[in-house]
């Protein structure tokens, strides 16, 4: 295919480092020993480890071929929408690594650790400033982590108030861990259909919104990549029955610097430190989920809490109304340090740019390839775009089909098949790090990707080609994992 950045390549098996290894073989080499050797084994540590013995040459080409396996945003594009996979700057990894923090332990008296709850304080009060909420945990792990905390926070509310409540209105575009993490705290999700023009509709929250309900989760942008336009009546009718607003922080990407969350009427909100904040999360973490709520609601934040009395930054233990402890010491610490630097390296004006650029590389897209692909709802979008494989269906051509042929040509397929109320849904968000030239060529291969879906249908069934593998049954490869090679 002209363009694309996949070519075929060589791409060489690999067999475990045991298989590989060679009894006496070894990868450095030690000054002989001038004293009487003496066997370990035996009383200290039995027989030893079983590790293969291996040379330097043997390591370096297992580790490096086993890297050439994989895709990361270091290899190409990544258009997996709702994960914002941006670049993530190396500058963030050089100070997370930085020895004075690698070193410091977690269980210091907060005086001998005054740079590290430093960080912490200014990073909450940066959070806070962009989204507009006043005050932070980052204690949660991802996001889904700050959605259980956030919810915990809303038990604790109504507790506070002197009634449980049991159902939450959840939109059918939430993301999975809405509803899973609603449940978790006792809630039965009460599903809300988007309306038409792929939005919340205020009638049908004004409906369904009552005194037994603890409120609603909102995710805005939506995953459907649009602005929830109505979100401040929304909240307005659900705040009237006493209920609280949760704001799934997830897409801030399109909105830093933009939208005040808080005069939106959102009382709790996570974020993703790991997609906004570039920290890299392609493996699966560690990630970081900081929760941010109202003034009326910083008493039920997770503890501790770091707190600046005028002379030090102390983490604070003694909140008799928190919801508790959500992660071991200050939840995960290196993943703070590289959302930090990320932030003081941008500063106020270039978050904004970056989502203003997000949302323009998702536009662009969204207007480049409409007459290809069936978009799933024709507005404005933000920071990515829902596309189906409607057109292609007659020519059975499937969107697994469409993802796995773009695999072949050098890219991490989209999303597919989510949001679930997208038949055949295929969410590109390209992000503000591509750039034009990039962005065209992606384009470029997408469309000839729609063409050859009419022109040879066999080539997108039979793809990928290029890989190790052809297409895994994924439902085994979830429930029945084989990791050992
Ligand atoms: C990614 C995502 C989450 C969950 O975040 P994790 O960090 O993966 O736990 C929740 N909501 C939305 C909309 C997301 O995109």
């Amino acid at each position: 295919m002209k363009n694309a950045p996949g070519k075929s390549g060589l791409i060489m098996d690999e067999p475990l480092l045991w298989e590989k290894g060679r009894k006496g073989r070894h990868g450095m080499s030690i000054p002989v020993s001038d004293v009487p050797e003496a066997s370990l084994a035996g009383d200290l540590c039995g027989d030893g480890p079983d590790f293969p013995d291996l040379s330097e040459v043997e390591v370096v080409r297992h580790y490096t071929r086993l890297s050439q396996w994989n895709f990361g945003v270091d290899t190409g594009m990544y258009p997996l929408g709702s994960c914002t996979m941006k670049y993530n700057p190396k500058i963030n990894e050089k100070h997370a690594a930085a020895e004075s923090f690698t070193s410091a332990h977690p269980m210091l008296e907060d005086e001998y650790c005054q740079g590290t709850l430093r960080i912490i304080y200014e990073l909450q009060n940066y959070l806070s400033q962009i989204t507009g909420l006043d005050a932070v945990s980052v204690q949660p792990a991802a996001g889904a982590h700050g959605e259980l905390a956030g919810m915990l926070i809303f038990e604790a509310y109504h507790q506070s108030k002197g009634k449980k409540r049991t159902k939450i209105l959840m939109p059918d575009t939430a993301h999975g861990t809405n509803p899973a993490s609603a449940a978790l705290c006792g809630y039965k999700p009460v599903p809300i259909k988007t309306g038409e023009r792929g939005i919340l509709n205020v009638d049908e929250i004004r409906e369904l919104m009552d005194e037994e309900t603890a409120g609603i989760m909102i995710t805005n942008p939506n995953t459907l990549g649009l602005f929830e336009e109505n979100i401040r009546e929304i909240a307005e009718i659900v705040h009237e029955k006493g209920g609280l607003v949760y704001g799934d922080g997830a897409n801030m990407n399109a909105i830093m610097g933009i939208v005040n969350l808080k005069k939106c009427g959102v009382d709790v909100l996570h974020l993703n430190l790991h997609k906004t904040f570039s920290t890299p999360h392609g493996g699966g973490g560690p990630g970081a989920g900081p929760v941010c709520v109202v003034e009326e609601l910083e008493k039920f934040l997770p503890s501790p809490r770091v707190v600046f009395d005028g002379s030090m930054y102390l983490a604070e233990t003694d909140r008799p109304d928190s919801v508790g402890r959500m992660h071991c010491f200050h939840g995960n610490y290196g993943v703070l340090i590289k959302a930090f630097v990320y932030i003081l390296s941008m500063g106020a004006e270039y978050l904004k740019k970056a989502s203003q650029y997000a949302v323009l590389n998702a536009a662009y897209v969204k207007v480049k390839m409409k007459d290809h692909l069936h978009l799933a709802f024709d507005r404005p979008c933000m920071h990515e775009a829902v596309f189906s494989d409607k057109k292609q269906q007659e020519f059975k051509v499937s969107t697994l089909d469409l993802a796995k042929r773009l695999m072949d040509c050098g890219y991490h397929p989209p999303t597919i098949y989510f949001p679930l109320n997208v038949s055949g849904a295929i969410m590109i968000e390209p992000t503000e790090t591509e750039s034009l030239e990039e962005l065209d060529t992606f384009i470029d291969v997408l469309r000839q990707i729609t063409a050859e879906a009419e022109s040879d249908p066999e080539l997108l069934h039979s793809s990928p080609n290029r890989f190790r593998v052809k297409r895994l049954d994924e439902t085994q490869a979830a429930r029945n994992p084989c990791l050992c090679g």
